[in-house]
């Protein structure tokens, strides 16, 4: 069994490893860029370790990263999300250093971490994917072919992206041409690779993504479904879980497919299948190889913890349930409160926290590394706090959310949370029929303080769809 393990991270994620660590007794170890001297995560690990005055370089500087893991006596490390998460030489050199990698080897790291390889491997084992390219685009003129071919609107995509980052819709072959250079500057600079592909855009599709987890005894399970739809630029906002808008023949349906996508990869350890759902029609994505963001949603209706099953499964432990005892109750909802301003265009909101009061009551839970005095560095990701809501109904959940929001107290710098009140009173929102377009069709619900005539708001809904067509 692990003993002690290296968390190659920060934050609210450095925080919930800490936290598993210490109900596992397993001794945990932090490392720090400078800027972080005064971070939780630093001060709730048994040890800590400076890597560096620069605020982000030790944290993507793999052989530091283990070298402090090696010298601290850690047996393993987690990567958390984000940073070095899905980066296949952290994997190989904890590998050849002896440390356990907290994850999937490095080649199916790479091999999913490819989108181009990885709908390759999911097309040869029956997973539908989007109508595609089959391999990266050569230039301009085969993008322009394989457009006319797929047919428009078309999604222009980095082979390496993530986050959000890298993805471009074209309406027609202007839009391609001009997207073309720009998507591929901002690869290289975001990714590090200018490789390019492209996809048919599903206009208005749910995000509909697994938890999966498979262990090295050859057993794979999922952990039903994760609504992700409510997005604004391709991130995710809100999720939800389980989905408030799949029959439970489609939940079957991508349980069965996610299973299928993991074994085909002799996937290990967790990890996230993504689909795109229009109609009755189902398409994988992408897989996402580490420990998401919203596991928190999954681990609410499910019960099971998944940072503990997935040190479990790198200890070489069986995972500690069959698919059979796996079930769901209730609805849970994750909202990501960032420090951004949302009356002005979700502008980061970075400085000291004056007051922060958590949350409370049943069914509320809070991730975060914020603290009162706290000084949000604006090195990192402006998410500073996930507030995961538990109910037995989807309306209790949505009334329980708008209470531990309205609850909670941040002051200090501007967040998302008031944007989110106003997406909980909107009535497409509690019907619990909403696709990926919820953002970009309801402006009014940003410019909250405004209440806007029937024919401004049209305007405002045309431009929006506009701005996101030509993102
Ligand atoms: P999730 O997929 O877990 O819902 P996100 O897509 O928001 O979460 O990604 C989690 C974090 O990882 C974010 O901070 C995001 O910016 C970062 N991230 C994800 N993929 C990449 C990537 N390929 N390169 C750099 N950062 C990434
Ligand atoms: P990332 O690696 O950044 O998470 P994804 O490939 O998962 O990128 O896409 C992020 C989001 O972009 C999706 O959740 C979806 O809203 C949108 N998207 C991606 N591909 C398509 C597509 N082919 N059609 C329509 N929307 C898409
Ligand atoms: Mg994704």
């Amino acid at each position: 069994m692990i003993t002690k393990i290296l968390i190659a991270n920060r934050g609210e994620i450095a925080v919930r490893i800490i936290r598993a660590c210490a109900e596992m007794s397993i001794r945990s170890v932090a490392v720090f860029a400078e800027a972080d001297r005064q971070a939780l995560h630093v001060k709730r690990a048994d040890e800590a370790y400076c890597i560096g005055d620069d605020p982000l370089e030790g944290y993507l500087n793999p052989h530091r990263l283990v070298d402090v893991a090696v010298q601290s006596g850690c047996d393993a490390l987690h990567p958390g999300y984000g940073f070095l998460s899905e980066n296949p030489e952290l994997a190989a050199i904890c590998l050849q250093r002896g440390i356990r990698f907290i994850g999937p080897n490095a080649e199916v790291i790479r091999r999913m971490g490819d989108k181009t390889e990885a709908r390759r491997a999911m097309l040869a084992a029956g997973v539908p994917c989007t109508p595609g390219t089959e391999g990266n685009l050569a230039d301009v003129a085969e993008a322009l072919s394989e457009a006319a071919r797929i047919g428009y609107p078309v999604m222009l995509k980095a082979t390496s992206g993530g986050g959000g980052r890298g993805i471009r819709r074209c309406n027609d072959p202007e839009e391609l041409e001009q997207a073309f250079p720009r998507v591929m500057s901002e690869a290289t600079k975001a990714f590090g690779s200018a490789d390019l592909f492209l996809e048919k855009c599903i206009v208005n599709p749910r995000h509909i993504e697994v938890q999966i987890l498979a262990d090295t005894h050859g057993n794979t399970v999922h952990l039903f479904e994760r609504d992700c739809s409510i997005q604004r630029r391709n991130q995710k906002l809100i999720e939800i879980a389980p989905s408030p808008q799949l029959t439970s023949e489609q939940r079957t349906q991508v349980g069965d497919l996610a299973v299928r996508a993991a074994q085909a990869v002799r996937y290990e350890n967790a990890g996230t299948v993504e689909f795109l759902l229009t109609g009755d029609q189902v398409y994988f994505m992408e897989m996402n190889t580490r420990v998401q963001v919203e596991h928190t949603i999954t681990e609410a209706i499910t019960g099971i913890d998944i940072v503990r099953e997935q040190i479990r499964v790198a200890s070489g432990l069986p995972l500690s349930f069959k698919q059979s005892d796996v079930s769901f109750r209730g609805f849970a909802l994750q909202f990501r409160i960032n420090a951004e301003d949302p009356k002005n265009k979700f502008l980061p909101s970075f400085g000291r926290i004056t007051r922060y009061y958590a949350p409370g009551g049943p069914g509320v839970r809070t991730d975060t590394a914020i603290y009162t005095g706290y000084k949000i560095p604006p090195f990192y990701d402006s998410m500073c706090l996930k507030l995961i809501v538990w109910a037995l109904t989807w309306e209790e959940a949505l009334d329980r959310s708008r209470r531990a929001l309205d609850d909670m107290r941040l002051q200090g710098v501007k967040t998302t949370a008031p944007y989110y009140q106003e997406i909980l009173r909107h009535p497409d929102f509690r019907s619990g029929r909403f696709d990926t377009s919820f953002v970009d069709m309801h402006p009014e619900l940003i410019d909250y303080s405004v209440k806007r005539k029937p024919e401004e708001l049209a305007l405002a809904i045309a431009a929006a769809i506009a701005a996101h067509a030509g993102l």
